[in-house]
Formats: structure tokens, C-alpha cells, sequence
């Protein structure tokens, strides 16, 4: 039987130390908590690494406290834009969607673009009507209120001004989601969901949705959910550039994911980090800001659950 282990991150940013009241530190690591284990349980009943990521992602978009799902930031217009992306390293499958609004686990969404649909990436009002005809509910504005973020957006509001949600404000919220885990059977996936960044417009989109930047497995190599400023992460092509120097240059996991987030997306200007699983369940979660939401458990009994640098 192969090591399985799961992977999750709740966003990285400028979380320093003591900036946040004990009690909240403790419902974030609490949040943490019940996802991974329901991702874990998942792998420990031999279910798949696809079910094991998708099962942990939704419980972290359920959660107000993350920037996917119910907690999505306020975009320009006063909406949630949310963006997700699945992918399956056995196969190479992968579903995504972009600019869709409603939807309570964006997560499933993708995973059905992957396996409904004959292609891999829907957008807008055209993934709206694909989640309408699949039997998804619209779920109200309502669903998605959440105070901080409306006062996330009354500051930039009408201004040229988008925030990433994990890099201004010290005391913000924080939060793109994701997961990565490896089965029983050796088989990585990925998944990750965010609501992008606060005030954006235009149709924006970041790295999250797109296969290969924020988002990628492959059983050759590993399975890769990133969180950071996202236009960086596209042009850094992040999660598939960790792939690539395993697979063309045999380095480990570890070093992998640490040149990319410490040295390669850094030159560039990026500042985030990345949660990483390869085929024998080894865990990689490099990040380059002061903290991470993050979490990790093996079948070797190892598990934690951190926030900080140390
Ligand atoms: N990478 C995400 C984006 O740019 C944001 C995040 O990680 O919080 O949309």
C-alpha cells in the first residue's frame, strides 16, 4: 500500500503574528482542522486523491472564513466572481470554471466540467447555464454577505484600486482555498477555489482556475494548489514549472516547490505560496509571505496545522 497523505491551504499573505485575537486564530485552525480530516478520511477508506481534494475544498468554501465559496470578496459591482479548478493526475483530466456567481462549491462545478462535459475550462454566463442544466441551485446574495469583506470593498470601492485578499490590510481577511492529496493507490489531485480579489473588474481572473498556474497534478511528478498574487502566478506558469523541474530535471518535491515560491516566481515579483503532493505522498508547502493557512496529515500518524512561518 502506498503513504497516502492530504494537503490543504486556506491563502497566504501578510499574516504576522499576533495581529489576530486568539480566538479567531483558533477558528481558522479549527476550519482547517475539519476539512483536512474529512479529506483524510476519504483517503484512509481508500477512496480516490480526486474525491479526498474535492471533499476538503468544499468544506473550506462552506467556511465565511476563506475567500472561495460563502466567504468570496465583493468584486467592483458589488458581486461574487469565484473561479475553481479540479484536476486528476492519474489521467490528466482536469474541469474548471471562471467568473461564475451562485454557486455554492464552485469545487463541483469543475469537477463536473471534467466529467460531464467533453471540454475543460467554462466561463461566465455560459458555466452558469452548464451548472443550471447539471440541476445546480443559484444560491442568493444573501448566502455570500459577509461584513468584513463588504468593508474590504467600501474602502476601494470606486476607486481604480484591487485588492489582493491575503497582501494589504494587515488585519484582513485571508484566502484562496485548496487541496492536494495522494491515494493508496499512488493516483495525486488537485483542486483549488477563490472568489479573486476584492474591487476587481473586467472579467478578471487569476491564476486559481487555470491548469497549470494555479492548479495541476500529475501522477509523473505531483499534484500543486497555489494561492498569491495571481497575475505573477499565470506568468510563472507556478503549479506545472514545479512539475516541470521533477520531471525534466529529477528534482525532488521539495526542492521543486521551494525554487519555484523561494527563487523563480520571486525574480518576477510574486509573493504567495503553494501547497504540493508527489506519488509516494511526500508533502511540500513552500510559501514566500510571512504566513501560510495550511495543514497537513499522512498515514504515518504526521499531521499540522499552522498559520505562521514557524
Ligand atoms: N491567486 C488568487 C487570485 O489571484 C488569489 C489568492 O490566492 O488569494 O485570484
Amino acid at each position: 500500500m502506498n503513504r497516502f497523505s492530504i494537503a490543504i491551504h486556506g491563502g497566504a499573505g501578510t499574516l504576522v503574528k499576533g495581529l489576530m485575537t486568539a480566538d479567531l486564530e483558533a477558528k481558522y485552525k479549527a476550519a482547517l482542522n475539519t476539512a483536512l480530516e474529512a479529506g483524510y478520511r476519504v483517503l484512509e477508506n481508500s477512496g480516490s486523491a480526486l474525491e479526498a481534494v474535492e471533499v476538503s475544498v468544499k468544506l473550506l468554501e462552506d467556511s465565511p472564513l476563506f475567500n472561495a465559496g460563502k466567504g468570496s470578496v465583493f468584486t467592483a459591482e458589488g458581486n461574487h466572481e469565484m473561479d475553481a479548478a479540479i484536476m486528476e493526475g492519474a489521467t490528466l483530466r482536469a474541469g474548471a470554471v471562471s467568473l461564475i456567481s451562485g454557486i455554492k462549491n464552485p469545487v463541483s462545478l469543475a469537477r463536473d466540467v471534467m466529467e460531464k462535459s467533453e471540454h475543460v475550462f467554462l466561463a461566465g454566463e455560459g458555466a452558469m447555464q452548464f451548472a443550471k442544466s447539471n440541476g445546480y441551485s443559484i444560491e442568493s446574495a444573501d448566502y455570500f454577505y459577509d461584513e468584513v469583506r463588504y468593508q474590504q470593498w467600501q474602502g476601494i470601492k470606486g476607486s481604480d484600486k484591487f485588492q489582493l485578499d491575503h497582501s494589504v490590510k494587515k488585519d484582513g481577511k485571508f484566502g484562496t482555498v485548496g487541496a492536494v492529496a495522494c491515494d493508496v493507490n499512488g493516483n495525486v489531485a488537485a483542486a483549488t477555489s477563490t472568489g479573486g480579489m476584492t474591487n476587481k473588474k473586467w472579467g478578471r481572473v487569476g491564476d486559481s482556475p487555470m491548469i497549470g498556474a494555479g492548479n495541476y497534478a500529475n501522477n509523473k511528478t505531483c499534484a500543486v494548489s497555489c494561492t498569491g498574487s495571481g497575475e505573477f502566478f499565470i506568468r510563472g506558469v507556478v503549479a506545472y514549472d514545479v512539475s516541470c523541474l521533477m520531471e525534466y530535471k529529477g528534482y525532488s518535491l521539495q526542492d521543486a516547490a521551494s525554487e519555484v515560491i523561494n527563487d523563480r516566481i520571486l525574480r518576477i515579483g510574486g509573493d504567495g505560496g503553494l501547497i504540493a503532493v508527489d506519488a509516494k505522498g511526500n508533502i511540500a508547502m513552500p510559501f514566500n509571505t510571512e504566513g501560510m493557512y495550511r495543514a497537513y496529515k499522512n498515514s504515518e500518524g504526521k499531521k499540522e496545522i499552522a498559520i505562521y512561518k514557524d
